[in-house]
């Protein structure tokens, strides 16, 4: 267990002349005022300031910081009164207690205005004195480190919390390794799966990795010698939560994440930055696109250092940045770092630069009266990939990057983005696929009559939005059958001078009913409509059988669907029915063995689809019919291949005899090239089946210089 002392210890050793008696202070008082309290794991709750106490040390900061640490929930969670704080600890202590305390009363909740409040709240807690974000963010990460105590919805709502709310202030107050920890810890929670697999992923490969780590080391570190000055050199793998954000931007699997392995040099001047990234491009050829100088230009949160991107010892890709000692603690650290070159209370500097934005949105608090235009300021710092739009009447809107006015609509209300048939942005009249941008004021044009088109399920992003447009292209889809369904039964009845209303309370459709599985006279109108049933059943029942006429078929398909003469269709079987019109959807393209589905289509006889295509999911299910790939067919059927690949002289030839050998025609390439010196090749092949397919990729994956193999969609 943590002891005073190691905390006492960790601060004396940056700040010898620090005023330990505090420190000593806040601890009895917490010890007392604590005891008998105990955590969910069963231990001392004390354990808890201890450890809060003790990471504060550990970003250097200053003795009244740590006190903070140590009485941090003494007010919230014990008999002790602000009051008392401030009577025993001071005006600056006992202000950063309640600004902490106010802090940990903002209500846990993923709803986007809340979050927002939540967010004001916390920046006008920090107002009084800006540590008190750090030990919050401190206690946040003690308790994530502690959180599998919780019960797991509390577990998932903690970690969501964190996620959107202390993550991104960690990371605009660029304290890196707090975010990376707490972005791990939140995955962890969130997506236990993936992390699972990750991590096994990366131990398989980890003795691989650390005899990498260790050449790469060795080398640079022989060459710094060499060159007279010194340095301290390492490697490291990017986190897991990093990597996995890395493969699902970049649609790529674990082997393919190039620079996983990041190295980092740290120097003790400027002019040696420089100068050891002359040793690394004179050791390794730099990738030009990817050389970034962040000492002449910092990002926002001050974050200097030299990036690089080189072909490493065995040709792969590597990341190498390059950093002062000074630039390095404000990487890690971030603003924390500012304290451990400058004593006591931060005067002005970069510590003061960072806060800078917080301040100025604290000023913006005072001078604005409406908090939708506060939030949206304050949420666009925090949340870059999120755009805040505005509703006519000021109301605040949080979407996301890309998402266009339909989107919008239907955030608003269902109502508004169903009746949708115009929109305006910013006063102007703009088509429904503008993509939003923030700030941007939108107005939404409705007609109570006016009905959502199938098309806009192109437009929308958001699942909101699309949800509720499917919903009403298959209630509609379902209206236009059920009508169908009657005026065919109907039509069929009157030939043999029966009423359609008295067929349908018989007790002979009651039967059919229950034979068909269906369960209202609507549902058997609908799935005749859509041609998935016959009436014959039911016409065996009531029509005498000398009477019943000849061509109604067993199949009422062919009333429906157009029969067409084509070419024996594809290798696909319709419920054992021939002569149906058979189209392969040319979005996704399914090739034999791949598991399928079947829409009717009115008119236009029977379309694949692979089952899990975005357009089969459009379709509404009741029309989807049973089909299968017919055993032993051997059609050529065209697929898209896209391969990412080191943009090489010769790699193109490779790839397309790797094709060839397989038996496989290749229709179609088309081959861009990237700055980073990448080749996409999109290529367009005649394969025979879903096994085929799969050794082909296979065999493309096995060439050297090949990053990624995927098969086309759209
Ligand atoms: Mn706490």
């Amino acid at each position: 267990m943590l002891r005073l002392n190691d905390i006492v210890e960790r601060v004396q050793a940056t700040r010898p002349s620090a005023n330990i008696e505090l420190i000593h202070k806040a601890y009895v008082f917490t010890a007392k005022v604590h005891h008998g309290q105990l955590r969910l794991s069963g231990e001392p709750y004390l354990i808890h300031p201890l450890n809060v106490a003790y990471i504060l040390a550990e970003w250097n900061l200053d003795e009244e910081t740590v006190a903070t640490g140590l009485l941090h929930d003494t007010v919230e969670d014990t008999v002790a009164s602000g009051e008392e704080v401030r009577e025993l600890f001071g005006d600056t202590v006992s202000q950063m207690v309640d600004g902490v305390t106010k802090i940990s009363r903002v209500v846990i909740s993923d709803v986007a205005d809340q979050k927002a409040e939540s967010l004001r709240k916390m920046i006008l807690a920090m107002g009084k004195d800006l540590r008190v974000v750090l030990v919050k963010l401190a206690d946040r990460l003690h308790n994530m480190r502690t959180i599998g105590h919780l019960s797991p919805d509390k577990q998932v709502a903690v970690a969501r919390e964190t996620r959107e709310i202390y993550t991104p202030i960690a990371s605009r107050l660029g304290m890196a390794r707090v975010k990376m920890e707490m972005e791990d810890r939140c995955f962890e929670v969130l997506h236990p799966e993936d992390f699972r697999e990750l991590t096994r992923m990366a131990d398989e490969r980890k003795r691989d990795r650390e005899s990498h780590i260790r050449n790469v080391v060795e080398i640079l570190e022989k060459k710094i010698r060499e060159s007279g000055f010194e340095a301290q050199v390492n490697g490291r793998s990017k986190h897991i939560a990093g990597l996995f954000e890395k493969m699902a931007r970049q649609g790529i699997d674990f082997d393919h994440v190039y620079d996983f392995i990041g190295f980092r040099i740290v120097v003790k001047s400027l002019r040696e930055c420089y100068e050891a990234l002359g040793i690394v491009h004179s050791l390794w050829k730099p990738v030009p696109a990817r050389f970034k100088d962040y000492i002449a230009m910092p990002k926002a949160n001050l974050y200097q250092s030299l990036h690089t991107t080189v072909f490493g010892p065995n040709a792969e890709l590597m990341e190498i940045q390059i950093r002062t000692e000074e630039m390095h603690a404000l990487a890690e650290y971030g603003v924390a770092a500012h304290w451990k070159y400058k004593e006591g209370r931060p005067v002005v500097g970069k510590g003061d630069q960072m806060f800078l934005w917080l301040r100025q949105i604290l000023e913006l608090q005072q001078e604005m009266k409406d908090p939708g235009e506060f939030l949206n300021t304050v949420k666009v710092e925090l949340f870059p990939e999120e755009v805040y739009v505005f509703t006519p009447r000021g109301d605040v809107k949080e979407l996301p990057r890309g998402a266009t006015t339909i989107d919008f609509a239907y955030a608003v209300h269902t109502e508004v983005g169903n009746q949708c048939v115009g929109a305006k942005v910013n006063g102007k009249m703009v088509p429904l696929k503008t993509v939003l941008k923030n700030g941007d004021v939108i107005e939404i044009v409705t007609h109570p009559a006016h009905k959502p088109s199938k098309d806009w399920l192109k437009i929308a992003s958001t699942s909101r939005a699309l949800n509720k447009i499917r919903a009403v292209v298959r209630q509609e889809q379902q209206e236009g059958s059920l009508a169908l369904g009657r005026q065919i039964l109907d039509r069929e009845l009157r030939k043999y001078s029966l009423s359609l209303n008295k067929v349908l309370k018989s007790k002979e459709f009651e039967e059919t009913l229950q034979e068909t599985r269906l369960k209202t006279a609507d549902d058997y109108c609908i799935a005749l409509g859509y041609g998935k049933m016959s009436m014959f059943p039911l016409l065996r029942k009531i029509v005498p059988p000398e009477q019943l006429q000849e061509k109604v078929k067993e199949s009422t398909l062919g009333a429906l669907i157009k029969r067409v003469t084509t070419r024996k269709p594809s290798a696909i079987v319709v419920k054992g029915m021939d002569d149906i019109f058979i189209r392969i959807g040319n979005c996704c393209n399914p090739v034999p063995g791949d598991p399928i589905v079947g829409f009717i289509t009115r008119g236009r006889g029977v379309t694949i689809h692979s089952r899990d295509c975005p357009k089969a999911l459009e379709n509404d299910p009741v029309r989807a019919i049973d089909v299968a790939w017919e055993a032993g067919t051997k059609a050529a059927h065209p697929v898209k291949l896209k391969v990412v690949c080191a943009d090489k002289p010769g790699l193109l030839a490779d790839i397309s005899r790797t094709i060839t050998a397989s038996d496989v025609d290749i229709r179609r390439a088309v081959v861009t090239t990237t700055r980073d010196k990448r080749a996409v090749c999109n290529f367009e092949v005649s394969v025979n089946d879903a096994k085929h397919l799969s050794g082909l990729i296979k065999s493309i994956e096995k060439l050297k210089s090949v990053y990624s193999v995927e098969r086309g969609k759209g």
